[in-house]
């Protein structure tokens, strides 16, 4: 029986039996005559590896836009990466790289000096906590160098996946997983691959579709395309290699 306090708001209130009775026919109604999109896609492994040929063709240089000369540095620029473009990133991280050379200086770094160098990033306060973090622990348990497993990084102060899979993508050449960014979120939706909006569910799609050695590079080429051609408002369509395979495409 359910207890429902006798203050309690009317949306707590216990349904009475003919409300339950018409709310379960409408619900049924419901089933039968609208049912739920398929969350999965029909995307094949040939769909999928057309427009890797393409895209590889279209941009043969894609690389991690971070600039960056070892994983230190990519963990470093990759947590300021979030919400913020790679070019403003790339603006601050010389100075910051300079003054903060490896985990240990910056696992010592001062706080206000750290939240005024990154301020230019957004969200500074959030990224000088996961920078502090991530630095101290890498210091402490790994001797300053950064880890090279999904379980060990994703463990670090402030790192997610999206993260974890850019280090070890770009600073090992490990190819974990597939990167999820807004660009291959859009994109990935768009070209068919997957109907998923949540990214860990979007790389979950992704990953079968693409041999293992080309995750990375999958995630790169589609960056490069939604920067390029596939804008999130005004996709380029009609200049677009991928046009005529394309379930979106507008031409
Ligand atoms: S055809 Fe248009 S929507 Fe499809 S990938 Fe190209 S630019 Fe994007």
């Amino acid at each position: 029986m359910t207890v429902v306090p006798v203050d309690a708001p009317p949306y707590l209130a216990p349904m009475p039996p003919h409300a339950r009775a018409r709310s379960t026919k409408t619900a049924s109604r419901r089933r039968t005559t609208r049912p739920r999109a398929r969350s999965k896609s029909n995307a094949t492994p040939e769909h999928a590896s057309e427009i890797y040929r393409r895209l590889h063709l279209a941009y043969p240089d894609a690389h991690c836009a971070l600039n960056h000369r070892n994983a230190y540095e990519l963990i470093v620029a990759t947590i300021l990466s979030a919400q913020c473009t790679d070019v403003r990133v790339n603006m601050v991280t010389p100075a910051l790289f300079a003054k903060y050379p490896n985990a240990e200086a910056l696992a010592n770094a001062d706080r206000e000096t750290l939240e005024e160098m990154i301020k230019s990033t957004g969200f500074f306060r959030s990224k000088t906590k996961s920078l502090l973090g991530m630095a101290q622990a890498v210091a402490e348990r790994y001797n300053g160098q950064v880890p090279r497993s999904m379980e060990e990084l994703t463990a670090l102060p402030g790192v997610g996946r999206k993260t974890a899979n850019v280090v070890l993508g770009n600073a090992f050449e490990m190819n974990d997983g597939i990167v999820v960014d807004t660009h291959v979120a859009r994109l990935s939706k768009r070209l068919g691959l997957t109907k998923e909006t949540d990214p860990v569910k979007i790389e979950r799609a992704l990953m079968p579709l693409f041999p293992r050695g080309h995750w990375t590079m999958v995630s790169h080429l589609l960056i490069e395309h939604g920067r390029r051609v596939c804008e999130a408002r005004r996709p380029k369509c009609e200049q677009c290699v991928l046009n005529d395979i394309c379930p979106s495409s507008l031409v």
